[in-house]
């Protein structure tokens, strides 16, 4: 097989070997094709997990177009703007997103996106789902794709060759630092990068099967695009393309894939392993999931106790990969994925890649600072093979990323520390990072003792008003703590916890118990956010906010409390 296609909300299973594919990909080709797409045009995709995404995207690269994948659930001024900026011949969509509880109405939502917009695409293709309900069309430029699919099946479209400079695609951060910044990455270096990781960092190999499962690993962000898509296909494995969420009715769901298809390597974000984590641990060891070697995360730190359960109940190491959409593949791994290799501690340190020249350097100098101290994880010059090209302007470019330090080095934003091994652990934004007279804390420092108290399920911690340390506490049990006598103990313990295990200038100066906090529709913690409220100022671009509504209630969570220090540290470095 290429690609196995579950969808939990309407039911299908679908396989596709090599040769399928490759008729599916030149039937989408041949519709794009109809409508005008020719080398280096823009289309953009609006289009939940599905097969047809896979063939879109693949047509687009057969014929030398770019797409342009805008994430599901953004406002319609965003989607609008992401129009304007592409100026797409076509767009793709589906009449609904089936993933949740609800069927979500993507056209419906592509419509709006249109009116709000000032470019016109000449086309929208419209993938159904089969649910049946009405739908409305706009004569002359909404078409269904059953219809152009039928025409083509069976065609071979021939192949645009292109330079391997020639882009591949477009695609936007997740916009952890501020604004989401637009990525572009080339057609040679991508499938180079791609192959490689397959191999070097995931040890997958042909014939094998991947499971990107959902969280980050949506096919419209890059996790999806390079490990549901590329990375597999490159590599001649099959891959699982999976709507659904486990949480919901079934948590089980996933490793009843594992089961089935033999999955052999998963990949998948702690934000998701934490919404299973709800459901217990059972559902993890009901099934034989022999076949599965490693379980990767990507995105976020880990949580080191959630972590350490599940590889424990699925028999399989769980191992942190660190990269960036503007990377598009890791830039850190843990030492080796071989699972008779002696396993590392789960505190998720990492090695650089291959191709990556990874240092820690003083935010202020750019000089490299020594192991066991902290500074802005840096990349030296070249960039390995399909990291992101310029868009438009190379002026920019160099300006964001390439300006910080001295000598072309590349800045991640990253705030992280390497060892005597010289393995690194990323502790957080480097805006994020928490200030105090004569030491720097990495957020994931504090909050991960925070995390390790058993009432937690997850922590934030910013700097606040005269930059009071303050943590944003979410229990276990999901709810804040109602009772007076409780919250004191556990609010004690926390900042106990903190001094303890990280020392005395990091002991949070307030805990305020939330029931949820602000992360991006890919799973990241808004610290910057977060910090905004905390400091009581606006939050900034939101665009990409799963839950404004954490926001809202953060506002209320007490009001802040000004502690008595005698210096206000400002926030340096990083790019907002
Ligand atoms: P994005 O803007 O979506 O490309 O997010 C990339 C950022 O996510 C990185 O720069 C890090 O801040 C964070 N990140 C990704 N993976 C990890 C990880 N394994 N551990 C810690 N932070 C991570």
């Amino acid at each position: 097989n290429a690609l196995v296609y579950i969808s939990s909300g309407t039911g299908e299973k679908r396989e596709y070997t090599y040769r399928e594919l490759h008729e599916e990909v030149n039937a989408f080709a041949g519709a794009l094709k109809e409508l005008g797409v020719s080398r280096g045009d823009r289309v953009v995709m609006y289009m939940p997990m599905m097969a047809e995404a896979v063939f879109a995207m693949l047509a687009c690269v057969r014929l030398g177009a770019i797409h342009s994948f805008v994430f599901r659930g953004c406002a319609v001024g965003y989607l609008a703007h992401r129009i304007d900026d592409a100026e797409p011949k076509v767009v793709v969509t589906a009449d609904y997103d089936m993933s949740g509880a609800d069927a979500i109405p993507c056209k419906k939502f592509v419509d709006a996106g249109l009116d709000a917009a000032r470019f016109a695409p000449g086309h929208v293709i419209v993938c159904r789902r089969g649910s049946g309900g009405s739908m409305p069309m706009t004569g002359g430029r909404d078409l269904d794709y059953a219809d152009l699919r039928e025409r083509y099946i069976g065609c071979e479209i021939p192949v645009e060759w292109v330079e391997s400079s020639h882009p591949i695609y477009i695609l936007h951060t997740s916009g952890t630092t501020g604004s989401p910044r637009l990525v572009q990455r080339d057609t040679g270096g991508h499938a180079v990068a791609l192959t490689t990781s397959m191999r070097h960092v995931f040890a997958a190999k042909p014939g094998e099967t991947m499971f990107a499962a959902s969280g980050a690993s949506d096919i419209g962000w890059v996790v999806g695009h390079s490990f549901i898509v590329y990375g597999p296909l490159l590599c001649g494995m099959a891959s699982v393309v999976y709507e659904g969420l486990p949480a919901r009715a079934d948590p089980g769901v996933w490793w009843r894939i594992v089961e089935e298809y033999g999955v052999n390597t998963m990949l998948t974000s702690p934000t998701a392993i934490r919404a299973l984590k709800k459901h217990g641990f059972e559902h993890m060891s009901g099934h034989d999931t022999s076949s599965l070697r490693n379980l990767f995360l990507a995105g976020e730190p880990p949580d080191k106790r959630t972590s350490l359960r599940v590889s424990e109940s699925l028999g399989v190491a769980v191992r942190d990969t660190y990269w960036q959409t503007e990377t598009g593949w890791p830039i850190l791994r843990e030492r080796s994925p071989e699972p008779e290799d002696e396993p590392l501690e789960a505190a998720s340190f990492g090695f650089p890649c291959p191709g990556f020249d990874v240092r820690t350097v003083d935010r202020e100098s750019g000089e490299e600072v020594p192991a066991g101290e902290s500074g802005v994880l840096a990349i030296g010059p070249p960039l390995p093979p399909g990291c992101a090209d310029a868009v438009r302007s190379n002026e920019r470019f160099i300006k964001t990323y390439f300006s910080d330090f001295p000598r072309g080095l590349y800045s991640t934003f990253d705030w992280a520390r390497r060892d005597e091994m010289g393995r690194y652990i990323v502790l957080g934004r480097a805006n994020d990072v928490i200030k105090t007279p004569g030491q720097s804390f990495g957020t994931r420092e504090i909050e991960e003792a925070i995390n390790d108290h058993e009432n937690v399920e997850e922590a934030a911690v910013v700097e606040g008003v005269a930059s009071a340390i303050t943590a944003y506490v979410v229990l276990d049990d999901g709810d804040t703590v109602e009772n007076e006598a409780s919250r004191t103990a556990v609010e004690r313990e926390v900042k106990d916890a903190v001094e303890r295990k990280v020392g005395t200038a990091a002991r949070p100066d307030e805990v305020r118990f939330v029931s949820d906090l602000p992360r991006t529709r890919s799973g990241k913690m808004l610290h910057r956010c977060i910090r905004a409220i905390a400091a009581g100022r606006e939050p900034g671009d939101i665009s990409t906010i799963k839950n404004p509504e954490a926001l809202e209630a953060m506002r209320s969570a007490r009001p802040p409390m000004i502690p008595e220090k005698a210096e206000v540290i400002e926030h340096k470095g990083g790019k907002e």
